[in-house]
């Protein structure tokens, strides 16, 4: 059955569950929406998904239903009586873990995975992050999180939101802000927009780590001039600016994150 807002408080109400926020459980109260991410991800026969966060199992049943195989985790153990309800007759692969505690590249093994989530906001932008980084099997992600979160995902040099979280993503994945989601979809109603954003797997660059940990030096002191603050980790790092083409005066925030790996490849 298609899960609007009555159905999903009808079903936590006869199950004795009350939404934890604690755990970000702000479920997706909209069957429309499910279809149109569900149709973002596009699966078919086959194809392999991982869910992080099955909730009440609304996505999980809509991805299930294109013939993919999907693999759900849901650490809200008194919501596993619930999915056993709604994912019945589904070949879905319910794990009870907490998907921060697991090992996601060796419980996956090899790859191609689409991760598809509606995803906690606490857990969002590690997790992401992580299976960019750590998962390659994981070649595609098609996920849900704040706002604020996705624009800082898919931001540029210049933008007050551009990061590190923005370097690690550019240097794994090509990305795309979906579309944006209001509020009103979710029971219960959060304060803030959400966003469903696209990434597709690229090879990382040579040397991405040292990219990334010197972007993590240099954005520490984010108004920091990059002579000033690279010279925490190198002893000239003038030099290494000149060496990368970067101009020894610009800032964090006016780096490319192709020029964070041109940097990584001139450090001595
Ligand atoms: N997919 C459902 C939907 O769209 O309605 C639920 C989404 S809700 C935003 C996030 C879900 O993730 C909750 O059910 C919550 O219990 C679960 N969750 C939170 N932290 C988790 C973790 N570390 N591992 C697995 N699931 C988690």
């Amino acid at each position: 059955m298609p899960q609007g807002r009555n159905e999903i408080r009808a079903l936590l109400e006869a199950h004795g569950v009350r939404p934890r926020r604690s755990l970000g459980q702000n479920f997706l109260a909209d069957p429309n929406l499910v279809d149109r991410i569900v149709r973002t991800a596009g699966p078919g026969p086959g194809d392999r998904i991982v869910e992080v966060g099955a909730g009440t199992g609304t996505l999980t049943r809509g991805l299930a239903a294109t013939g993919a195989d999907v693999l759900a985790f849901e650490v809200d153990r008194r919501l596993l009586p619930v999915l056993e309800e709604t994912l019945s007759g589904t070949d879905v692969d319910l794990r009870g873990d907490d998907v921060t505690k697991v090992d996601l590249g060796a419980v996956l093994g090899e790859g191609p995975w689409t991760m598809v989530a509606n995803l906690p906001y606490n857990v969002g932008t590690p997790l992401v992050l992580e299976v960019l980084r750590d998962v390659p099997a994981v070649v595609r992600l098609v996920v849900m999180v704040q706002r604020e979160v996705a624009d800082r995902f898919v931001a540029g040099p210049g933008s007050r939101t551009y990061g590190v979280p923005s370097v690690v993503v550019a240097l794994h994945a090509d990305t795309e802000l979906a579309f944006t989601v209001p509020p009103s979809v979710f029971y219960p109603v959060p304060e803030v927009e959400s966003a469903v954003v696209t990434m597709s797997r690229i090879d990382p660059p040579e040397h991405v780590d040292s990219a990334i940990q010197l972007a993590g030096v240099a954005f520490r002191q984010r108004r920091k001039m990059l002579r000033r603050s690279l010279s925490s980790v190198v002893a000239d790092a003038g030099a290494v600016l000149a060496a990368a083409g970067i101009d020894a005066t610009a800032r964090p925030e006016d780096l490319p994150p192709n020029a964070f790996v041109r940097l990584a490849e001139a450090m001595p």
